[in-house]
């Protein structure tokens, strides 16, 4: 798909809402769509969805916080380090214009990857030169920002504190006609999406309606997270804004430094398997001073930390194949987390469910609400269509490391691998590589364009992999804050890495 084609069908100009349709209070099934779940995936559905329907309604379990952006419990990952890259900036801007100035303006931060970063990737440290765009807020800004964008259209509304608990048959006992909440109460509606994440019922609910489950495939490296904030240090000397000094098979020991919105800094510590890092106190310093570079621990070790360490587990790759089933009920779609989550350490969830969206979009944009229902299965096709780059970026490099369950590569798989990891070494020195690396894991450009001649034969001619498990402590342009003996403390609490 063309982007001029993609802007077009975004950009459609709104029909003005039916004050009389919004006054009711039970809306029929007819011109009614309800969106189950208010996280990213949900909310950029119902927007989509509202250009085809009367109304839309949104069902969601927590109670949303009004006025300033706050946790929730139905989004624990929001206390955790978010990336959007540019590819989700973009489709969320189409969708609802203005936003990424408003979230800019609440103190969210545009920046350049890798060109305002520390990042030292699995060979060795990007340099600063041009990348992507990647804007890093708190999850809880997004989601206030993007729900109140979304609750602008007079067809959207949203019922909070309800959770959903099945759906409702129509009259041939095989069409989805509308969702039960917990209590008992039904709505009634042409078209049900759940986009409740990844505690989705779909498989149960799909059962009573007599479909066995999907087939699903996972691939779980067993990545643990832990995140606290810190007030940021002054430090006159720093001309980075964020950092990432990422594991590897042989240490898989990361960590990632954010701003956030609040004058903030988010660090989220990564880490596999065993090396899953604490979440006691002091505990969180020993393991930051384990990384494979000082330098995310020099820049804590004299912060104030804001908020206690908290963990995340449950990182896998899980896709539920439901675009896959034999039957598939009319007036029912699965979308974002609930039909497949990521490893979120490659920061694509979100953009996925902005792509999702955007063939959403496409999909139903000539197409009145009956179409649509009917149109259900080919719906579910087309948008888990947008899980297949990401889905490849995510498994093929977690598959690297010995602990992750799952299938095993294959020789395709193999060969990327062994491709990619040229391709990171190759960018580390060569911006024109950086550039098309970083394209791609920002996921606006396709991942053919690693494979054009040009690039093949810049990359290939950096053949030469850096044959040492360590690499320097910090990079070329950026030393060591004033006064830091480089290394000497960290050298008694680094693990050994796997084969020394
Ligand atoms: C630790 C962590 C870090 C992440 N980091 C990134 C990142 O850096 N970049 C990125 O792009 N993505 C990241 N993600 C992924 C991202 O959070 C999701 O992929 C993305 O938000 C899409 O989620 P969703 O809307 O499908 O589901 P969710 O965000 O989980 O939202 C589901 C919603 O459904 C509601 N709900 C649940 N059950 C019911 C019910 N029965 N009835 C009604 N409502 C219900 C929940 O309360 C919630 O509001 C991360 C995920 C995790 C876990």
């Amino acid at each position: 798909m063309d982007d001029d084609a993609t802007d077009n069908h975004l950009r459609t100009t709104e029909p003005q809402a039916d004050p009389q349709a919004e006054s009711q209070e039970d809306p029929q099934a007819g011109d009614h769509a309800v969106v189950l779940g208010a996280g990213m995936a949900g909310l950029l559905a119902a927007r989509v969805l509202a250009r085809r329907f009367a109304r839309v309604t949104v069902v969601e379990r927590d109670e949303l916080p009004e006025g300033e952006a706050a946790f929730r419990p139905g989004l624990p990952q929001s206390r955790h380090a978010h990336v959007l890259w540019s590819r989700g900036v973009d489709l969320i801007e189409l969708m609802l214009p203005g936003i990424t100035g408003k979230l800019v303006g609440a103190g969210a931060h545009l920046l350049d990857s890798p060109r305002d970063f520390l990042w030292l990737s699995p060979a060795d440290w990007f340099r600063p030169v041009s990348g992507a765009r990647v804007l890093l807020a708190s999850r809880e800004l997004l989601d206030r920002t993007v729900r109140r964008e979304v609750l602008r259209n007079g067809r959207i509304r949203v019922r909070a504190g309800t959770p959903a608990a099945g759906l409702v048959a129509g009259p041939d006992g095989r069409s989805v006609a509308g969702v039960e909440l917990r209590g008992g109460e039904r709505l009634a509606a042409r078209l049900v999406v759940d986009a409740t994440g990844r505690t989705s019922k779909a498989t149960a609910w799909l059962a009573e309606f007599g479909h066995p489950a999907p087939a699903v495939t996972r691939y779980d490296s067993h990545l643990g997270y832990s995140s606290r904030y810190f007030a940021i240090p002054e430090d006159p000397g720093r001309r980075w804004q964020g950092m990432y000094v990422q594991g590897r098979p042989d240490l898989p020991r990361g960590g990632v430094l954010m701003p956030q919105d609040g004058d903030r800094w988010l660090v989220t510590l990564i880490g596999n398997g065993e090396h899953a890092p604490p979440v006691r106190d002091e505990e969180f310093f020993t393991f930051a001073r384990s990384l494979r570079s000082p330098a995310l621990y020099d820049a804590i070790r004299d912060a104030t930390p804001l908020s206690a360490p908290t963990a995340f587990r449950g990182t896998a790759n899980e896709w539920r194949h439901y675009e896959r089933m034999e039957r598939w009920p009319a007036g029912f779609v699965v979308l974002g987390d609930a039909a497949c989550r990521f490893n979120p350490v490659y920061g694509h969830g979100m953009t996925v469910a902005a792509l999702a969206a955007e063939a959403l979009a496409k999909e139903i944009r000539t197409l009145g609400p009956e179409e649509i229902a009917a149109a259900s299965r080919r719906i579910q096709r087309r948008t888990t269509a947008a899980a297949a780059v990401p889905w490849q970026i995510a498994t093929s490099e977690d598959m690297r490391y010995p602990e992750t369950d799952g299938p095993p590569p294959d020789r395709a798989t193999r060969i990327l691998q062994s491709y990619m990891s040229r391709v990171i070494a190759g960018a580390n020195t060569d911006p024109a590589i950086a550039a098309r690396f970083f394209g791609v894991l920002s996921l606006t450009s396709s991942p053919g364009t690693l494979l054009d001649p040009v690039t093949m034969v810049r990359v290939l001619s950096k053949w030469r992999l850096p044959a040492a498990p360590d690499t320097a402590d910090y990079p070329a342009h950026h030393g060591p804050p004033v006064g830091r003996a480089v290394g000497a403390e960290r050298a008694q609490s680094r693990p050994p890495a796997a084969g020394q």
